[in-house]
């Protein structure tokens, strides 16, 4: 017999990322992952240039100078930080940590991949709570919490939906659950936020001991290739993270361009301040063509068709011309797609191809 895995593991559909080709195009215009259409801050790029020199050298393992920074910069507790390779890795740990056979995570309909991925890996079972047009509420988490439910997955904003989930309900539903239930409020799109009363976590995270926020440097930060995210945890959970993680978590090259990145508030702002303006843009345009598209927070627009026969073939028709979207098969929502905010010329010409394919 040859060793076996834990039970399941094998009935696991692996994570697929975003198409990043389109047959007989050299450069297409990839907008399927929600990556930064400006790239990254050049002081990222400098910093990881400097460091060439340097690859013998482990890494700092506690990431000390980058945890620093995101105290100092977001006003938290710089020992209740943990960085990651990605903030998926922090998710992933949590799961291992936290989870055990037959335990529940709940999660929205329409709420990230990972989130069942994780429940899967160590022995514990996905719960859906239902959405409503692509909204969801405290009530209808509360609703799905058992006896059996351990942990609480909520992005806000929400990949894909984009729907932002108001501060006073994030409230609301901390505050109906049971105290060992650990609610994950994932905030990889919070930089691009504009409401007022938005709850990204760190609030929670210093008046109860089961919060953790989660944060990356992969959206708004552009730089989803080297692999930075970061969780503000309580002490507790914080001790357990820095017990699971692996010594080195995150390289040198990350360490270094996250920690300039995060002085260079100008290019974030810029990336901001696009999206701000041209995600109601693209979600317009959609709109008029006769499609739905929903109001999105973050730095992508999800949108139906007529049926998933119709998204398939409209995903099919851009990649002929070099635009590639997310079809949302995978995500449980076939006959959407989903678009990255791109540039200005790259946002044009993905709605004069939809426009097109409408008309024909
Ligand atoms: C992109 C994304 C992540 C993963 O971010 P990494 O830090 O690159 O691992 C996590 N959560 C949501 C909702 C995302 O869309």
């Amino acid at each position: 017999m040859p060793p076996l895995p834990r039970p399941g593991l094998l009935d696991i559909k692996p994570y697929r990322g975003g198409v990043s080709d389109a047959p007989g195009f050299d450069a297409p215009i990839k907008l399927s992952s929600n990556e930064n259409c400006f790239g990254c801050s050049p002081a990222a790029i400098t910093a990881m240039h400097d460091l060439e020199q340097k690859v013998e050298r482990y890494p700092d393992g506690s990431v000390h100078l980058l945890r620093e920074a995101l105290a100092a910069k977001h006003d938290l507790d710089v020992e209740r930080i943990v960085c990651g390779c990605g903030s998926d890795e922090l998710l992933q740990l949590l799961g291992k940590a936290y989870l055990r056979d037959g335990d529940e995570v709940l999660l929205a309909q329409h709420g990230f991949l990972s989130y069942k991925l994780i429940a899967w890996q160590n022995g514990a079972v996905p719960v859906t709570a239902p959405e409503t047009d692509m909204r969801i509420d405290a009530a209808a988490f509360l609703s799905k919490v058992s006896k059996r439910t351990r942990m609480v997955f909520l992005a806000n904003p929400n990949n894909p939906t984009g729907y932002l989930m108001p501060g006073e309900e994030v409230r609301k539903l901390h505050a109906g659950l049971p105290e060992d239930v650990l609610l994950v409020i994932d905030g990889a799109y919070a930089e691009f936020v504009r409401e007022e009363d938005y709850e990204g976590g760190f609030a929670l995270v210093s008046q109860h001991k089961n919060v953790v926020a989660t944060r990356t440097f992969s959206k708004s930060y552009g730089l989803a290739g080297l692999r930075v995210g970061w969780a503000y945890c309580p002490d507790e959970v914080a001790a357990v993270l820095n017990r699971v993680r692996s010594p080195f978590n995150v390289n040198a090259m990350a360490q270094a361009a996250a920690l300039a990145a995060l002085d260079d508030m100008a290019f974030l702002q810029k990336c901001v301040d696009h999206v701000a303006k041209w995600a109601p843009w693209i979600e317009a345009q959609i709109n008029a063509l006769g499609l739905k598209a929903f109001p999105s927070a973050g730095n992508f627009v999800l949108f139906g068709l007529q049926s998933p026969d119709e998204a398939d073939a409209l995903e099919t028709f851009l990649s002929a011309r070099g635009l590639i979207l997310r079809g949302m098969r995978g995500f449980g929502l076939p006959g959407y797609l989903r678009m990255t905010v791109g540039t200005k010329e790259e946002n044009k010409a993905v709605i004069a191809a939809i426009s097109a394919f409408v008309q024909q």
